[in-house]
């Protein structure tokens, strides 16, 4: 009989996958490189982190097996591609980096549209004075998020910051680089480079080789993903998602409506969130970014549906003698307008 065993993708590398079981093997095994039976391939299923998985072909010596069967997930994370991951812990530094409230709401942005709980962590705590530190804990508290406010050099907080990420489930931690996420992983692995110089070297992982995911254990059921760090994440396309993705307009708006539907909570008339909330101009901020880029690709849009494809080019529809002498022309104008509005200014910068 084929021996199958259940495990989850805890990291990825060329063809291999590296597959915690849930129950080690007859020597302790517990960690098999495995490959992808051929079939999952055609199916069109892609492997991610976090997947629960059913391996067979097990040759425990090598600790090498085969994955044979894709569990259906709870959610997949696009960037990076985490499979059912529960939470998502947005990393900021308080100070070395300063910390940016509008900075800080892309990131939170970004992580709301997971669908996933978000939680904060603010690091170098050690870096400013109690007095500002709890500041901006109850400023973001008042945002609807709970935070954590840690230092790795002192170790403040990082107890508190274990306990809660030890529930079960996939924390994925996102943030830009520079804050500490590296120390903050190491902080919450003290065994992490033991663990790392175990792996087979088909699968090692350097300090400095993070483009691919990888899972940790905190304990037998809670990982943490750390993400590749990319400095400003982008804004979602539409109005009504971006404000889906502030909590504290969220929670308003779930209890109460203003007066017109298209209501940009920005002191419009009957606005049932007021002008009295704290991220009321970050979210202005981000809306004008949001409607700018919208009203950039309808106006390209237009653009190209006076327009029509001769070979590899777009021409202007055009009376015949029109074409000649105003083709330069119009083409040029095309390539102003769409080179103006598709990279717009960022409020930001
Ligand atoms: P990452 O890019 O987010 O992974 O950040 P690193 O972990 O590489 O840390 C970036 C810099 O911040 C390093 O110089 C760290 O020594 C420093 N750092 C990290 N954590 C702390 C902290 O809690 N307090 C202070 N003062 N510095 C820290
Ligand atoms: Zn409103």
């Amino acid at each position: 009989m084929v021996e199958r065993r259940a495990g989850r993708v805890v990291a990825l590398q060329a063809n291999y996958c590296l597959v915690v079981l849930d129950r080690p093997g007859p020597d302790g095994q517990q960690r098999l490189l495995c490959t992808r039976r051929t079939r999952l391939g055609k199916s069109g299923q892609r492997i991610c982190v976090g997947d629960r998985v059913e391996v067979d072909g097990i040759d425990w010596p090598s600790a090498r097996a085969a994955i044979s069967a894709l569990e259906p997930r709870s959610s997949l994370l696009e960037r990076p591609a985490v499979a059912n991951v529960s939470r998502v812990v947005v990393v900021v530094a308080v100070r070395e980096p300063t910390l940016d409230p509008l900075l800080l709401t892309r990131f939170l942005v970004t992580a709301e549209a997971t669908g996933q709980s978000v939680q904060l962590v603010l690091t170098k705590a050690d870096l400013l004075p109690a007095s500002e530190l709890e500041a901006w804990c109850e400023r973001v508290t008042g945002w609807g998020y709970p935070v954590h406010a840690i230092s790795t050099l002192t170790g403040q907080g990082l107890g508190a910051l274990r306990a809660s990420l030890v529930e079960s489930g996939i924390a994925v931690l996102c943030g830009p680089s520079g804050v500490g996420k590296s120390s903050l992983l190491n902080a919450l692995l003290p065994n992490l480079e033991l663990r790392v110089g175990n792996v087979s070297g088909r699968l090692q992982r350097g300090r400095h080789t993070t483009r691919h995911v990888e899972l940790f254990s905190l304990s037998p059921t809670a990982l943490l993903a750390d993400s590749p760090g990319f400095n400003r994440p982008d804004l979602p396309d539409d109005p009504g998602v971006l404000s889906q993705a502030f909590p504290e307009l969220r929670h308003r708006l779930a209890e109460t409506s203003c007066r017109f539907s298209n209501c940009r909570h920005q002191g419009d008339p009957g606005c049932a969130m007021g002008s009295d909330w704290d991220r009321h101009a970050l979210y202005g901020q981000c809306l004008c970014e949001v409607e700018q880029r919208a009203e950039a690709l309808a106006m390209a849009g237009q653009r190209l549906a006076g327009l029509r494809q001769r070979g590899s080019r777009l021409e202007p529809r055009l009376d015949p003698q029109l074409r000649r002498e105003s083709r330069r022309r119009r083409r040029q104008e095309l390539e102003n307008d769409l080179s103006a509005g598709l990279s717009l200014p960022d409020p930001a910068d």
